[in-house]
């Protein structure tokens, strides 16, 4: 760990989340933005790191002890998320097993699914009680556009992965799609990878946070423009007809059970 992290906590929040109710932030990153990732649309900006290499970033005993001092009885669901993949720290089962101990608070982690087909990870996956897993494209040419991952990861492997980790995980899988204009034409190829994988829920996004021009450690927590204190950009968004529209075709075509960031407007 930096000198720079010791004073930074490596929890945030209770923020409100519209899918989950009140979510205490878990980052197990902090001194900077490491992904396997670097999406176009990504609230940190653009990542600093972009690896699939797994590491421990943040020590376990730091993040319990920032855990112990935050307002975590005010939540709702713990999620890990915050400056990048989670997944790609070693100690993230370490840290589940250790909160599980404290709360009986539902865990959640936000994954990109870039690290599904690591047996560590799925070991590790399996101290939460909810895995959320990113899917914006049906072909790796919008994939590339969308995503744009590290060299040698694959739409079609991850989507083989995340099909063969809901086979083997216990708890409760949903699939995260975020809408823009660039992936709006992917509807119906998503619609058919949705059922080959089966999620128990599939949420519907499009960018309601600008694109930061560079890392901060506040973007991890989403703030609202008054609060925000660093340089961004606006994104576009699909219209509320596109993304009820999108919303109707999924539900149609695979029966899942859809949520959509716009239902609560
Ligand atoms: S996967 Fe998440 S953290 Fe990584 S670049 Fe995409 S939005 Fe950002």
């Amino acid at each position: 760990m930096s000198t720079s992290t010791k004073s930074i906590s490596s929890v945030y929040g209770p923020v409100p989340s519209w899918r989950v109710g009140q979510s205490l932030g878990i980052d197990l990153i902090c001194e900077t933005s490491v992904c396997s990732f670097n999406c176009a649309y990504c609230q940190l900006g653009s990542i600093q790191i972009i690896t699939n290499q797994r590491k421990l970033f943040i020590s376990t005993e730091k993040v319990i002890q920032d855990f112990k001092e935050s307002d975590w009885k005010k939540s709702d669901i713990i999620t890990y998320s915050g400056s990048g993949e989670p997944t790609l720290a070693t100690n993230l089962g370490d840290v589940a097993r250790k909160i599980r101990k404290i709360t009986e608070i539902p865990q959640l982690v936000l994954t990109n699914g870039t690290q599904l087909n690591n047996p560590e990870v799925i070991s590790d996956l399996r101290h939460v009680q909810r895995v959320y897993v990113k899917l914006d494209a049906a072909s790796e040419k919008v994939f590339q556009r969308v995503n744009r991952p590290v060299d040698g990861v694959t739409l079609a492997n991850i989507v083989q992965w995340t099909k063969d980790f809901k086979k083997r995980y216990s708890g409760f899988l949903g699939i995260q799609i975020m809408f823009l204009p660039m992936n709006r034409s992917e509807v119906e190829g998503i619609s058919e990878i949705l059922q080959e994988i089966g999620p128990d829920e599939v949420q519907l996004n499009t960018p309601t946070r600008p694109y930061p021009r560079s890392w901060h450690i506040a973007s991890r927590g989403g703030h609202s423009e008054e609060l925000r204190p660093y340089e961004s950009v606006p994104l576009r968004a699909v219209t509320l007809e596109d993304a009820e529209e999108i919303e109707r075709a999924l539900r149609e075509k695979t029966g899942l059970k859809i949520l959509s960031v716009y239902q609560k407007k």
